[in-house]
């Protein structure tokens, strides 16, 4: 079994509420082989909410306010899952302080990236489930 990323399968989770669906992501859930989650709803953060980026090792929000406890639960529970559907490999949104994996983007809300993981993808990793972005699907 695959975890994905649920704004990859079509829901609108994002912090704006929207998705961005990825077709082979879509396919993957459709036919039974992906489940889809999103850690930062896992959290019991609203949708739609402000942006929130990685700096060092807190999670902020746009407006300055921490969220890091929220994000760790929300990744623990992502992990959860994951681990009770025995998932070996995660195919996760690129990019986002959750399910980013290689590049973020830097804590400055300007786009710029840096190299690094979200939580739950980092969580992932650690736990020995491959991730891959949907840019390399
Ligand atoms: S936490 Fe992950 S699944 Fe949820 S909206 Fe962000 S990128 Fe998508």
């Amino acid at each position: 079994m695959i975890i994905v990323s649920a704004c990859l399968a079509g829901v609108g989770c994002r912090y704006d509420g929207a998705a961005k669906p990825c077709k082979v992501v879509i396919r993957l859930v459709a036919e039974g082989q992906a489940i889809p989650l999103c850690p930062e709803q896992l959290g019991g953060l609203p949708t739609p909410r402000q942006p929130a980026e990685i700096i060092g090792s807190q999670v902020i929000r746009k407006d300055g306010v921490e969220l890091t406890a929220e994000f760790t639960r929300g990744a623990l529970e992502a992990l959860k899952l994951a681990r009770l559907v025995g998932a070996k490999t995660a195919v996760l949104k690129s990019r986002s302080p959750s399910c980013g994996s290689g590049k973020i983007y830097d804590g400055s809300f300007t786009g710029r990236l840096v190299d690094g993981s979200g939580l739950f993808a980092e969580l992932c990793k650690q736990a020995g489930i491959e991730v891959k972005t949907e840019e390399e699907i």
